[in-house]
């Protein structure tokens, strides 16, 4: 990644910090930036009479903000970078520093991709009135492994341009250049987790709709991408600002994801016991969904036993006496990580199923939090 062409948008901080005469400010980095948050913290000391104090902790989200535990040192301001506001108060300001980076990727590498998915949204808008329904539990088990088991109804075969919040303001330049190549391009507006129109996060995909057809991602790696094609069940065309690379989110990748997940469900399906993980961080905290979980256990005649922690690891969680656990923080956590994890390690929805309260075959559902 080349840091040099990330832009820190510092000047409405240094405001802040000089019209609210804060003294001690917290500043959270994402991961991948952190190499970068000494010379950051030069800056703002530089600039204003703060002295900045770097939480050092992992930082994946805005749903993780500086909270209680650096409030208690006397931090009067949170500087959170790289992710925007959420639908969370964290009980201390915050001021959200946007980040972007200066890549403009040529769009011909991704053209063939997107050719082609609009001929599946095409094919599968015109089959959108036909019934589609599974004769067997075979069958119904192949059409799920191949299109995520969920036919959503389209209204059309639109193509949803997202993108990471680096490169959201790429979207309406790349708009035009779509619609010049003959695409009917919308920008989806999500729900309150999201700020800005096309945005996505790894657990909100809220802007989907049935006018879009297949979506075309700006950013790097799968994260967002695999989430994506989960909670929709549509093509997704990937186009990264950095390498100017383009590819799809193949079928492959979401089968392999979905086997994966089956077998977990299969193997939870005799487990007496769970941990039911509940996450500290304010944007991750389910406690309703968690106590759901266990009553519904309950139901079961299982038993399931509540686990709050701010960070979720094997190391922190696999000793307990449980058959498997159920995962309420960050969905990312069961659908990335669950492989490092010594025992099964499954989304609320996947419960649901191993617990025959949801059906399998009606589709997957994507854990996502609103
Ligand atoms: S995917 Fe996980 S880390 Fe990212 S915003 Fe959502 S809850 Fe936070």
């Amino acid at each position: 990644m080349d840091l040099e062409r990330h832009d820190f948008q510092l000047d409405e901080l240094a405001e802040r910090i000089a019209k609210g005469d804060h003294r001690l400010v917290a500043l959270q980095v994402p991961e991948g930036l952190k190499i970068q948050a000494l010379e950051i913290i030069d800056e703002i000391e530089s600039r204003t009479d703060a002295n900045v104090i770097l939480s050092g902790d992992p930082c994946y989200g805005a749903c993780d903000l500086v909270h209680n535990k650096m409030g208690s040192m006397g931090i009067d301001l949170v500087a959170h970078m790289g992710h925007s506001q959420m639908n969370i108060d964290s009980g201390i300001e915050t001021q959200f520093i946007e980040v972007t980076y200066d890549g403009d990727p040529e769009l011909s590498p991704a053209l063939p991709f997107l050719h082609q998915h609009r001929e599946m949204a095409r094919a599968r808008l015109k089959e959108s009135g036909e019934e589609q329904t599974a004769e067997s539990e075979e069958e119904a088990q192949e059409k799920f492994l191949d299109s995520v088991g969920r036919v959503a109804p389209l209204s059309d075969a639109k193509l949803g341009l997202v993108g990471a919040i680096q490169h959201l303001h790429l979207l309406p330049e790349f708009k035009q250049r779509l619609e010049d190549a003959g695409f009917d391009v919308t920008i989806p507006v999500g729900g309150a987790r999201l700020s800005f129109p096309g945005q996505v996060l790894g657990c909100n995909y809220s802007g989907d709709d049935p006018s879009i057809g297949h979506y075309f991602f700006l950013g790097s790696g799968d994260f967002h991408p695999i989430g994506l094609v989960l909670h929709t069940g549509k093509p997704l065309t990937m186009l990264d600002p950095y390498t100017g690379d383009a590819r799809e989110m193949g079928r492959k990748q979401i089968d392999r994801i979905l086997r994966q997940r089956f077998g977990l469900i299969m193997q939870v399906d005799g487990a007496k016991v769970f941990g039911i993980l509940i996450g500290e961080k304010p944007g991750q905290m389910r406690r309703n969904l968690a106590m759901r979980m266990k009553r519904m256990l309950e139901r079961h005649d299982r038993k399931g036993y509540l686990i709050a922690l701010e960070y979720i690891g094997p190391e922190l969680i696999d000793f307990y006496p449980v058959d498997a656990f159920v995962n309420t923080a960050c969905p990312r956590i069961a659908i990335d990580d669950s492989t490092r994890y010594s025992k099964p390690l499954i989304t609320p929805f996947e419960l649901e199923v191993a617990l025959g309260e949801k059906k399998w075959e009606e589709g997957y559902r994507f854990d996502e939090i609103p």
